[in-house]
């Protein structure tokens, strides 16, 4: 039989075993850990695998999380696979293609961990960069890392917190039903993911004083297309009006969409009297985190996520569905200095839009760097 040539960008046998062999042949999935070699029942000199080297970027441009970026040789190559079980395999491929490449390096890595632990006998042994950034609600931030995803149940276990402390996540569960539905939801920055909380949460607290959370989410909210957000009037780099022939000049489409997240970014939390919840904690992060340029990305990165998939009750009662809900995945975001020009943060942006198409530009959003009460500010 002739075989047909392929444009899949597979891995090697030899890259494949060394994958294999770096996870001490287990499946990355968290918590599956299944052994995928053993002996071939009936040869006594052959043995049997039931792994797959899956790819974490696609190895063809149909594929899940496809990046155009990569060369056919990064896309072959061993930081580009994650070892699994056939199952496995399978779901990350399809049913759970969902999960973001950050989110299975941060698998591979865990699993990677776990075998050098049993390979050296230590016991306590977790690097932070198998770790991701996580939101409870707005008060809670905390470093975690996957311990098991069970349909729509999530496991981690807390590392280290940023905000807020054990105390008030043991708060946080006891008080579930009382607490404001607003506060009910869950950010994971690795994943580009918030979702809901639909059930009280599951603490378990071990001996080493870590706390690990089992969280009920709803299904993923889908991104709605850019041209949803009608049109609106321009606002020039400082927030003010654009005049076109003595006209207010306007946007819409994409320009607009991409106005909205400057506007709602640079509006402070409970600054607005007549709609308090809306607004970003961006200001709050930058006052505390801007000699920690990484950090502080991955920050903006946890409220852009809030923003574009956490829907809000309002004071009156009216369900408001996200404000940002046009973004379909923040693919980069970064900042070439931390530096202020007249109050104004520029990022670096890299989206992909709800109808597929991608956004990459720079972005201004104001920042209050002060406590005080505020001064007439002119952004929106
Ligand atoms: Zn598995």
């Amino acid at each position: 039989m002739e075989k047909k040539k392929s444009t899949r960008d597979e891995f090697i046998p030899s890259i494949k075993r060394v994958m294999a062999e770096r996870v001490a042949w287990r499946c990355c999935f968290p918590n599956c850990d299944k052994i995928t070699i053993g002996p071939q029942k009936g040869d006594d000199t052959k043995s049997l695998n039931l792994g797959e080297a899956a790819h974490i970027t696609a190895a063809a441009a149909d594929g899940p999380r496809y990046d155009a970026n990569l060369d056919r040789a990064q896309r072959r190559a061993i930081t580009n696979g994650i070892w699994m079980c056939r199952p496995h395999a399978r779901f990350i491929d399809t049913d759970y293609k969902e999960y973001s490449a950050a989110t299975l390096l941060i698998w591979k890595k865990q699993a990677e961990e776990m075998a050098y632990q049993h390979l050296m006998m230590q016991s306590d042994y977790r690097p932070e960069s198998s770790v991701t950034l996580i939101a409870l609600g707005t008060e809670l931030l905390f470093w975690g890392s996957w311990k098991s995803v069970i349909d729509q149940c999530w496991t981690f276990e807390v590392s280290s917190y940023l905000k807020g402390d054990a105390h008030n996540v043991r708060s946080y569960a006891d008080n579930f039903f009382n607490l404001d539905e607003n506060q009910k939801f869950i950010i994971v920055e690795s994943q580009g993911d918030a979702r809901q909380i639909t059930a009280p949460l599951e603490l378990e607290f071990s001996d080493s004083k870590k706390v690990t959370i089992t969280i009920m989410v709803s299904e993923k909210t889908l991104a709605t297309p850019p041209k949803s957000v009608g049109m609106d009037l321009k606002l020039g780099e400082d927030g003010d009006l654009v005049f076109i022939n003595g006209d207010f000049a306007t946007v819409s489409g994409v320009e607009a969409a991409i106005q909205a997240i400057s506007i709602l970014a640079g509006t402070l939390y409970g600054e607005l009297r007549t709609d308090p919840g809306a607004g970003s904690y961006i200001s709050d992060y930058y006052r505390q985190y801007h000699h920690n340029e990484a950090l502080l990305a991955r920050l903006i990165k946890i409220e852009l996520i809030r923003l574009s998939l956490v829907p809000r009750v309002k004071s009156d009662g009216e369900c408001i569905s996200p404000p940002l809900s046009f973004i379909k995945e923040i693919v980069s975001i970064g900042m070439a200095s931390t530096t202020l020009e007249r109050s104004r943060l520029t990022l670096e942006l890299s989206l992909i839009l709800g109808d597929e198409t991608r956004w990459k530009g720079t972005l201004r959003i104001f920042i209050k760097t002060t406590l005080e009460s505020p001064t007439v500010s002119t952004h929106g």
